[in-house]
């Protein structure tokens, strides 16, 4: 069994997508990172590119698009590719069939990959009201009703590595709202705005208390903080104060590390945040400068933006009054 981490947003676009083609295969690419656990972490889902194919029973992505979209969140966003996902519709499997394993190995193999995340969509069919009956909390979303029933897209999700045969399914850890790397992949049209039909999704969650006092199992290393449900709120509006406030700035992601690289005055900085933070402070460094990013205590996200703020204003101003004294004194 491994956790897969997954934003809700994924998963509204992924059902969106899946009932665009509510007889056909359609499907798309997974990107994000590998935790130090060994677990996925999806920041941002890909869907079928113009020219994919739609068949019954296969799913042919737009090789072309998905060549052209990776290279561009590698180099933007420092972003792997870690997965694929595709739909059975209502072919009642939810299981890789033998040509999925088939055509995951041959990507390992052809990528030089060591495991690969596949997950696979299914549209189940409710009656209208046993939804309610039932009423499971990790349902989303309106439902979408045709000939008096609900269509709720299910999604599983299967680990495979180079070395062992078979695959492991596993389950998903969702956090709340959209990545901030999705967000800002969409301001530079690396990827489309969301359908945001709404259509109804429904996971199997990992149970974090069980995962976290599991018998054998030794404590977690953390995994990236940024992947904690603390870390992506506090990301998540970080995020958006910051892009606001120096419109220019981009995130990047180098392994578990991650860097804003923002414009102030003259001078490009960049802004990285240590693994552990916010145990260890932020960091702003641009040409011989390394300003500690101190929030006294206060780690809210508003509250850090402000301290960057400062330092980069006091720099600003520093750098204007040594410009403008017009005779050196010594
Ligand atoms: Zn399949």
């Amino acid at each position: 069994m491994f956790r897969v981490m997954v934003y809700e947003q994924d998963l509204e676009e992924i059902a969106d997508w899946v009932l665009e083609y509510p007889d056909r295969e359609t499907g798309g690419d997974l990107f994000g990172f590998w935790t130090h656990s060994g677990s996925p972490a999806v920041q941002l889902t890909l869907g079928p590119g113009p020219q994919a194919r739609h068949e019954t029973a296969a799913f042919f992505q737009d090789v072309r698009y998905l060549s052209e979209r990776g290279r561009a969140l590698q180099a933007r966003h420092g972003l792997q590719h870690i997965g694929d996902w595709h739909s059975h519709h209502g072919l009642n499997l939810a299981e890789p069939s033998g040509g999925d394993a088939s055509t995951v190995y041959r990507t390992l193999q052809a990528n030089g990959f060591q495991r690969f995340l596949v997950c696979i969509a299914n549209i189940r069919v409710d009656e209208v009201g046993a939804r309610r009956r039932v009423s499971r909390p990790e349902v989303r979303g309106p439902v979408r009703r045709q000939a008096g029933n609900d269509l709720v897209v299910t999604l599983h999700a299967y680990l495979f590595d180079r070395d062992r045969r078979g695959f492991s399914a596993g389950q998903f850890v969702v956090l709340p709202g959209e990545s901030p790397i999705a967000a800002s992949a969409r301001r530079d049209r690396i990827i489309a705005d969301p359908a945001g039909a709404g259509s109804a999704w429904h996971v199997e969650r990992a149970d974090h208390r069980a995962g976290q006092s599991g018998g054998t199992a030794a404590r977690r290393v953390p995994d990236g903080w940024h992947a904690s449900p603390w870390g992506s709120s506090f990301l998540r509006v970080f995020d958006a104060e910051l892009r606001r406030c120096f419109p220019d700035s981009r995130l990047v992601l180098t392994g578990l590390s991650l860097t804003y690289h923002l414009t102030a005055g003259d001078e490009a900085w960049e802004l990285s945040f240590p693994l552990d933070f916010p145990t260890s402070p932020a960091r702003l460094r641009a040409g011989g400068a390394d300003l500690v990013v101190d929030c006294g205590g206060d780690n809210s996200p508003r509250r850090c933006l402000a301290v960057v703020s400062e330092l980069l204003s006091s720099v600003a101003d520093r750098d204007g009054r040594d410009g403008s004294a017009e005779v050196p004194q010594r």
